[in-house]
């Protein structure tokens, strides 16, 4: 059985993945698993600049294939604000209401066209004899005017899907891992990984 580390303590993260390797014999493991506790201090400049600083900090400690992930949200009418700082956005303990509610009142009177902006995923492989690959999706959609759902978290309430006519916390947890950045991304990377030969 192959091994692959994820570099994540987040459940539906690992839950994906797992997800979409099942029938396969590779086995997922999470930085929980491995015992690792150490926090890497994510001082990239871009989504893959982070998740390559990750993925090479736990391939070091560990020994083996390690990916890690950095994602977050880009509003167009905010220059690409909040990026990669994402989650520390209105403070890191901040609840995602405020955040949200902030983002809206700082596009209030902005008209639908302005209003574009998206989440990115990228996510970085480092392989126990230091080679790299990096991957990235997005997740295309707007601003929205409320907060609206009860699925998902983060900015899902108030990132609005026009081709769907709904807000990504209403889609239903698959469907949203079927169409969003990380979904994309992740499937991306697993593709690269079968076609070098890394998982077998
Ligand atoms: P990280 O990649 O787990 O560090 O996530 C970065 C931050 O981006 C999260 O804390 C959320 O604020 C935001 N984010 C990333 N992906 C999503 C998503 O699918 N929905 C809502 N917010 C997201």
């Amino acid at each position: 059985m192959k091994q692959l580390l994820m570099a994540t303590t987040n459940e539906g993260k690992l839950n994906e993945i797992r997800m979409m390797l099942e029938g396969t014999d590779v086995e997922v493991l999470s930085l929980k698993d491995a015992g690792i506790l150490t926090e890497v201090v994510e001082d990239g400049k871009t989504f893959e600049e982070n998740a390559l600083i990750k993925a090479r900090a736990i391939m070091k400690e560990t020994g083996k294939l390690t990916l890690a992930d950095d994602s977050g949200l880009e509003v167009d009418f905010l220059n690409k604000e909040p990026g990669i700082y994402s989650a520390r956005y209105c403070g890191v303990n901040t609840p995602y209401s405020i955040k949200n509610r902030n983002i809206l009142e700082r596009l209030i009177d902005v008209p639908d066209e302005k209003r574009t902006a998206r989440f990115v995923c990228a996510i970085a492989a480092v392989f126990p004899d230091g080679s790299e690959k990096t991957v990235q999706a997005t997740f295309e959609g707007r601003i929205g005017y409320e907060e609206k759902g009860e699925h998902g978290f983060g900015y899902d309430p108030i990132f609005y899907l026009p081709d769907r006519g709904c807000y990504s916390a209403e889609l239903e947890p698959e469907e949203k891992n079927r169409i969003s950045h990380r979904g994309k991304a992740l499937k991306l990377m697993l593709d690269e990984l079968k076609a070098c030969g890394a998982l077998g």
